[in-house]
């Protein structure tokens, strides 16, 4: 039969157990939230990106626009001052200013056709982008809100396997808790059966004093322990 004092301690083991296990579910949630709204920000941050690189590709067709306006307009003046003159110098030059000009329109107006082909891509990459956040929100939204009502359950569980260990330990003299909080704190589990004559938690062979005072057999009636691990050893029959 199990001495009293190690019933008491298996279940406050039991209730620490079931603690430290709320605890680590506990940790994790803010975690998973962060994780779900660095997908949100990182969705986000591709609209964005898209969205910039639109707006610059829009105002270089605005500079290119300028540029084609301004050399339209000397081509303009250079016509009609070549109607006025009377010299056939001035009428050549001016001539060869017309197809520089000219010129520069074709090159400004090939500028223009490859921005406007860019700004079709990146009009498209930007409703690509807006679609995946507006498909993935509402998951997103709904994740965290369920890893929001998770932290506020397991807080409550928590809370009341929390009071449980509480109310486990009381019936535990002193010594007893220190020893078993010292070996607890290392790493659950703090209490083990003696099994083949091995100890549970290191499975290292007992030797036969510790054997024996796990079978309650020695006078002084102290808790062994394992020599080898240091757990609190009982004999399970
Ligand atoms: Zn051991």
């Amino acid at each position: 039969m199990l001495a009293p004092v190690l019933e008491k301690l298996l279940i406050l083991q039991d209730r620490d157990a079931k603690r430290l296990g709320l605890e680590a579910q506990l940790k994790a949630v803010p975690r998973d939230i962060a994780a779900v709204e660095g997908k949100i920000a990182g969705e986000k941050a591709a609209i964005e990106t898209a969205r910039m690189e639109l707006r610059e590709l829009e105002s270089h067709k605005k500079i290119i626009e300028t540029e084609i306006g301004s050399a339209e307009g000397k081509l303009a003046k250079y016509r009609t001052q070549q109607s006025l003159v009377r010299k056939n110098e001035e009428f050549k030059a001016l001539g060869h200013e017309i197809e520089t000009t000219q010129g520069a329109i074709g090159e400004w107006e090939g500028k223009e056709l490859e921005v406007m082909y860019k700004i079709d891509e990146a009009k498209k990459k930007f409703a690509a982008a807006e679609a995946v956040l507006k498909a993935n929100i509402a998951g997103h939204e709904a994740r965290i809100r369920t890893l929001q009502e998770r932290e506020a359950s397991l807080g409550a569980e928590l809370k009341g396997a929390q009071a449980e260990v509480m109310t486990a330990r009381s019936p535990l003299a002193e010594p007893e808790l220190k020893l078993y909080d010292r070996i607890a704190t290392k790493g659950l589990p703090a209490c083990v059966p003696i099994r083949g004559g091995k100890c549970g938690g290191c499975h290292l062979k007992v030797s036969s004093e510790v054997e024996s005072a796990a079978r309650g057999k020695t006078s002084d009636g102290k808790l062994a322990t394992c020599d080898q691990c240091g757990r609190l050893v009982y004999w399970e029959s």
